[in-house]
């Protein structure tokens, strides 16, 4: 576990001075404790046993706050900046003062990570530096981050973006572990997004991105507090909560999310179904993680590269984003058993156990987003989706639109049948009001 923390906190609560005056903003208090205290505490129960803050604007007050952090349960030291050096530039300018691997926060972040599960995920994978990194519900305006197949991350976007570009839904949330030794010392104002991370990248150092659904917010607007403080006092911030089993829907693509055109094969086809955003805004508002589970024998039969399927899921995204909406993950599998297309790549050619209505997307999707397949839901347009809700254990509902069942390849009943995704997700919340 990486014992180290160091927290980013010469920010002024300039936007938060109409509340509580002339505070730094580590110290404005989220259900009457300040932030940094909610952090240094999250990190002492993960085993974080010291903490660095660089503070800047009222840095006495934070250093008086904190003292020699024992009643946090660690050694804290404070660092005042004389003038403003960016989140990164006094760091950089100190490095000799850190140890080998820490922890990076920025002051105004509330959140419920497992620090030590994100501690692993770096150690086992050998990173110079990792991203904590989720989809949001505003990405045209938030700062994301592109990755490789593997999670390598490639390309910064920092908002605004150009109003033609498409890209992934993965925003940076200010969380990062750090080798000291891929860091360099550099003068002047820096930036971790704007000049720390793009260098590693362009030096080839391996950055990676780290996808969680965790909860993690900055709270640096009366808005964005507010909304801080109701996810505390309904528990979201829980972390021993928040790390049980969660209920998901997992939800077939085409005909059920958007227009079913035979098989898709780029992503100017693709056309969300008309209240898709606003169905999967009320099942992730009442607590549901969203999964796509999808067949793409596309990829088998040489109609399209798993590029050409990875470019529909980012304009899938995107457009979901438009409407407020993300989704968890997105699961496809690229086999088909059947020989005989020409163009088609015979190491796909297999029955495997991914294709619905096998489970094993589900089953992955269970294990790596930690969730109860129990209280689950599917909702599809095909007999498959109902078939392999029922292997997989999901309560099922059928939509009618897209193939609407009519493919009769398999006779698996759902649980319900709807006329579209915004009925589904209606009788989904109905049948969770029941049961509470
Ligand atoms: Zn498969």
């Amino acid at each position: 576990m990486i014992d180290h923390l160091v927290i980013v906190a010469g920010g002024k609560g300039t936007r938060l001075s109409a509340l509580f005056g002339n505070i730094p903003k580590a110290l404005v208090p989220v259900g009457g404790k300040p932030v940094l205290q909610h952090q240094l505490e999250l990190a002492a129960r993960a085993g974080v046993r010291a903490a660095t803050i660089y503070a800047g604007f009222l840095a006495d007050q934070i250093a008086e706050f904190v003292g020699d952090g024992s009643r946090f349960g660690m050694k804290v030291a404070v660092r005042v900046e004389d003038a403003p050096l960016g989140n990164a530039g006094a760091v950089l300018q100190s490095l000799d003062t850190l140890p080998e691997r820490f922890f990076v926060m920025y002051g105004d972040v509330m959140m419920a990570v497992d620090l030590e599960r994100m501690s692993r995920f770096h150690e086992d994978h050998a990173a110079a530096f990792t991203a904590f990194v989720h989809p949001n519900d505003h990405p045209f305006d938030s700062d994301l981050i592109e990755t490789d197949a593997e999670g390598r991350v490639t390309a910064l976007h920092n908002a605004p973006h150009a109003p033609d570009r498409v890209y992934d839904n993965l925003v940076n949330a200010a969380l990062y572990v750090v080798e000291r030794n891929a860091l360099k010392p550099a003068p002047g104002k820096q930036d971790f997004t704007k000049d720390v991370m793009p260098g590693l990248i362009a030096s080839g150092a391996k950055v990676l991105a780290y996808r969680s659904a965790e909860y993690i917010k900055d709270m640096g607007t009366p808005e964005r507090l507010a909304r801080v403080e109701a996810d505390l006092k309904s528990g979201k911030l829980d972390l021993a909560d928040s790390n049980k089993p969660r209920a998901a829907v997992f939800l077939d693509r085409d005909g059920t999310l958007n227009v079913e055109k035979g098989f898709l094969a780029s992503q100017n086809g693709l056309e969300l179904l008309p209240g898709t955003g606003a169905a999967l805004k009320s099942l992730r508002q009442a607590g549901y993680s969203l999964v796509v589970v999808t067949n793409q024998p596309v990829i088998a039969r040489g109609e399209a590269s798993e590029d050409d399927v990875a470019a529909i899921h980012r304009r899938l995204e995107w457009e979901l984003g438009k409407e407020g909406a993300y989704l968890d993950a997105v699961y496809l599998c690229p086999h088909h058993p059947d020989k005989g297309f020409t163009g088609e790549r015979p190491e796909l050619k297999i029955a495997c156990q991914c294709r619905k209505p096998g489970t094993a997307m589900v089953e992955q999707a269970c294990r790596e987003l930690n969730l109860n397949a129990k209280a689950s839901w599917m909702i599809g347009d095909q007999t498959r989706d109902i078939e392999m809700a029922r292997r997989a254990g999901l309560r099922a509902i059928l939509v009618r639109t897209g193939t609407a069942g009519r493919d009769g390849n398999f006779s698996a009943t759902p649980d319900f049948i709807a006329d579209d995704l915004r009925a589904a997700a209606d009788m989904i919340l109905e049948q969770k009001q029941a049961a509470a």
